[in-house]
């Protein structure tokens, strides 16, 4: 090969190198410049060739340490940068500036030395540690562990953050299982991890628990990445992990109180809809599902059927056996309703001692049976607390009528009258509601509030119905009733408005009058008319207020009246509800020396038991059992036996509401003490009652014989 040959050939090489290639003298003046030098500075090979290479490639502050180190290199021979690539700045024709490795040698030529240069641009290469440096700075930064690892979890690297999180230094974990910081019931998961991202899938934020060096947990969320070669290889796995354990505190302390505020919001909405002491639906629920029932009735056409149900003397339970008692006694009542309904059907406490039932798609007929059922179902006896109370109810039935509809307050109130009807009636039984009775109810309404004033306003006057003793003949004794002269509506019957008065409490005032003025009045006949007894009724209300003792005998001071001239009569129905209080209110009336009388015996339910345990003196046969007295031979079996039996028990026995004297010689021969009716006398005011009694007095024994003398009566009305 020709020396032309060599150097065409190393022309052709040099000018195909990638490397910018660069000839120079000993004075840097450029000899020769290929192609990538070219594309390197922007200079052609013509441009260059003549011009030093620190004018072409330097930036202005690098040219003279440049030139120096190139005189240098050529007064020492010191091959400083021969064979080792040097990072230099260099500089585009157009002034832009890059990063190239610079490797240079000498050699020694016929004409001097000459230098040559390769010069590479490493801008990428820079660029790439730049940001390697970067990102590791990064890391070294991070509070989160940033970890990674082989595929099969040994540790490979360990950040500060990851130090900071898991309490372990990079020397105690590099080397190591990742496994060591999963708790023994995650390593299961931790497996399928590993060999979910070893198999190139991507793990993001799985929020789990780790173990700390401490023995403590930590709650992490971790994203877990395969690292790649180039080839796409799975090599290692990066774990990036958060402390999120102050998060989750945060949100499981968000999540106990949404669970609080969302038990507290069901607890509000049932107790709005519910009776807290019994647990049924409450007045707002009964009524709104009365109001669905009525919406749903009048377009399907069925009949629904509402039921008031108030509980017969609940106030007498209460006051005299204790709110503990009258609670356990609703809660039975509550319990019984919920038993008889069909399920769908609606039991409601309405507060109080009311209750209410909503039957939907019933018949007339159903709702009446239902309304007898629980009547009957509410009469049987209950133990409570070692006592048997028998919870008797008034129920009013309202049923919904197709050519009539009503709104759910209508119906209600309907319902309320038709209770209220029940109750007047006697207690214990159901009423339908009629259209009559809203009239009645207006009357009622306005005749309570007349009560009230009543007393003040001096319309009460007590009139007195002689009891006369049929050994004697003689009047020994009266019964002091009570008269009301309404001012428009004239006199009102006791039987209509004590009722009333008992509902309302007014009884205890007027009660309370009515003893004052019948001992003051009683006090004040004449002499001549001997000791008279007065006999005053009693409501239970009375006897259960705690001060009735005093009012008592305040009455017979006030009068100057003692005490074995006053009998208290109380009904027999007090009897069926036995109770401590009234027994000892009784026995204490009774110390004092004021007889007690039992009033309409046979009425109600009371047991002769009960009668000789209590300190009972008098027993009043009632009028029901006198009217009987009709046929001489049958009738007086049980007045027999009960003028026996109360003898027996040492009780006077008085007949009530003696009409004939058919009946007076019946009671005489069945050895009844005392009469008491209108043959004899009818009630009569005080004045008239003094001039009975004096004359009484002053006729002959033969004219007062009860059996002949039905003389004074109907002389006075009553
Ligand atoms: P009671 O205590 O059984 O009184 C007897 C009732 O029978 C009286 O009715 C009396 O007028 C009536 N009577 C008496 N003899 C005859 C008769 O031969 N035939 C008929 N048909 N009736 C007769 P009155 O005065 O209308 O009183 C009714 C009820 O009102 C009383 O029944 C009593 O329970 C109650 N009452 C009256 N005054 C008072 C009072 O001051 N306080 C209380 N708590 N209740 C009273
Ligand atoms: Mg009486
Ligand atoms: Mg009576």
């Amino acid at each position: 090969m020709t020396q032309l040959e060599v150097d065409s050939r190393a022309e052709r090489i040099i000018n195909t190198a990638a490397d910018g290639f660069v000839g120079m003298d000993g004075g840097g003046v450029v000899t020769d410049w290929n192609r990538a030098a070219e594309d390197l500075f922007g200079y052609t090979k013509g441009e260059a060739v003549g011009r030093t290479v620190s004018e072409l490639i330097m930036r202005e502050q690098d040219r003279a340490a440049h030139e120096a180190g190139l005189r240098r290199f050529l007064d020492t021979g010191q091959a400083r940068l021969v064979g080792r690539p040097v990072q230099v700045t260099a500089r585009h024709r157009e002034g832009r500036e890059f990063p190239i490795d610079l490797t240079i040698w000498a050699q020694d030529e016929p004409g001097g030395v000459s230098l040559y240069a390769f010069l590479r641009d490493v801008s990428e290469r820079v660029a790439a540690t730049e940001s390697a440096g970067q990102l590791a700075a990064i890391v070294m930064a991070s509070s989160d562990a940033i970890i990674s690892t082989d595929l099969d979890g040994t540790i490979r690297t360990w950040n500060p953050g990851a130090e900071q999180i898991y309490g372990y230094a990079a020397a105690d974990m590099i080397g190591h299982s990742f496994a060591r910081l999963v708790p023994a019931d995650l390593s299961a998961q931790f497996e399928h991890i590993l060999a979910q991202v070893a198999a190139g899938r991507r793990v993001e934020q799985l929020e789990t628990v780790r173990l700390r060096a401490d023995g403590t947990t930590v709650d992490v969320s971790l994203t877990i990445s395969p690292v790649r070669d180039s080839a796409g290889t799975v090599l290692r796995l990066a774990y990036v992990g958060r402390d999120i354990t102050a998060a989750k505190a945060v949100d499981r302390r968000l999540r106990e109180t949404k669970d609080v505020l969302a038990r507290q919001a069901t607890e509000m909405e049932h107790r709005a809809f519910h009776d807290p002491l019994t647990g049924i639906a409450n007045r707002a629920l009964l009524m709104n599902r009365l109001g669905l029932a009525l919406a749903q009735a009048g377009r399907v056409g069925t009949t629904i059927t509402l039921l008031m149900i108030d509980v017969d003397d609940f106030k007498f339970v209460n006051d005299t056996l204790g709110h503990n008692i009258g609670d356990q006694l609703l809660c039975e009542i509550a319990e019984r309703l919920g038993a008889i309904v069909r399920a769908g059907d609606t039991v409601a406490r309405l507060g109080g001692d009311e209750f209410a039932v909503l039957a939907e798609q019933t018949s007339a007929d159903h709702g009446q049976r239902l309304a007898q059922r629980i009547v009957d179902t509410l009469a049987r006896p209950v133990e409570i607390g070692g006592r048997r109370i028998i919870p008797r109810a008034s129920i009013g039935l309202a049923a919904t009528d197709a050519t009539h509809p009503v709104s759910p307050e209508e119906m209600l109130r309907n319902a309320d009258l038709a209770m209220y009807a029940a109750k007047t009636a006697g207690k214990a039984h159901w009423c339908a509601f009629e259209p009559g009775m809203h009239h009645a109810l207006t009357a009622r309404v306005q005749l309570e509030a007349d009560l009230r004033t009543a007393l003040e306003a001096g319309q009460f006057a007590v009139h007195y119905q002689p009891i006369c003793e049929l050994a004697s003949g003689r009047t020994r004794a009266v019964e002091a009733l009570l008269r009301w002269q309404h001012p428009t509506l004239g006199p009102i019957s006791p039987a209509e408005f004590i009722p009333l008065a008992e509902q309302t409490g007014l009884i205890v005032p007027i009660g309370a009058w009515v003893l004052a003025e019948a001992c003051r009045q009683i006090a004040r006949m004449p002499a001549v008319a001997g000791e008279i007894t007065v006999s005053v009724n009693l409501s239970i209300r009375q006897l259960a207020e705690p001060g009735f003792i005093d009012i008592v005998t305040h009455a017979l001071d006030q009068a100057g009246m003692p005490a074995h001239r006053l009998t208290l009569e109380v009904t027999e129905s007090l009897l069926a509800g036995p109770d401590a209080a009234i027994a000892a209110q009784l026995r204490e009336l009774r110390a004092l020396g004021v007889k007690l009388a039992v009033d309409d015996f046979g009425t109600g339910h009371s047991s002769l038991g009960r009668l000789r345990n209590l300190p009972f003196t008098t027993l009043k046969i009632d009028k029901s059992f006198v009217d009987e007295l009709t046929d001489t031979d049958t009738k007086d079996i049980i007045i027999n036996a009960v003028v026996a039996m109360a003898h027996g028990m040492g009780l006077r026995v008085i007949a009530e509401g003696v009409e004939t004297s058919a009946q007076l010689s019946q009671l005489r021969e069945l050895g009844c003490d005392a009469v008491q009716g209108f043959l004899l006398n009818r009630p009569m005011p005080a004045a008239d009652l003094r001039r009975h009694l004096t004359e009484q007095n002053t006729s002959a024994g033969e004219a007062n014989r009860p059996d002949s003398v039905p003389s004074s009566a109907g002389r006075v009305a009553g």
